[in-house]
């Protein structure tokens, strides 16, 4: 089996971020990879918030994934507010900043 080319199907705001959908995406049995890190030497003076971070799927799962993103986003409806000030979508359970918990915030 040829080992497939990875296609990007989102940009997350923090490696944080990418690491949940990662997770997420594993739950469907879909392999995900988030890229970003390496980028970081070249561009050193921004904070790790302002880095996107890329998150890469095989081709045949791009589709799918892409809709469970968008779902996990519009999950619920409203935008959360963190603890920590940051913004969440609705279908995060966790802060992508600080890694509270969604019912902590309430
Ligand atoms: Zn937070």
């Amino acid at each position: 089996m040829n080992e497939p080319d990875w296609q990007l199907v989102y940009h997350a705001a923090s490696e944080f971020e990418a690491a949940l959908l990662v997770g997420l995406l594993a739950s469907y049995r879909i392999e995900a990879r988030y890229q970003g890190q390496m980028l970081l030497g070249a561009v050193g003076e921004l904070p790790p918030t302002d880095i996107q971070v890329g998150l890469w799927v095989a081709p045949r799962h791009a589709e799918q994934a892409e809709r469970i993103l968008q779902q996990a986003q519009q999950q619920d409806g409203a935008d959360w507010q963190c603890q920590c000030g940051e913004d969440n979508a609705a279908g995060f359970e966790l802060c992508w900043a600080c890694g509270r918990d969604k019912d902590e915030s309430k």
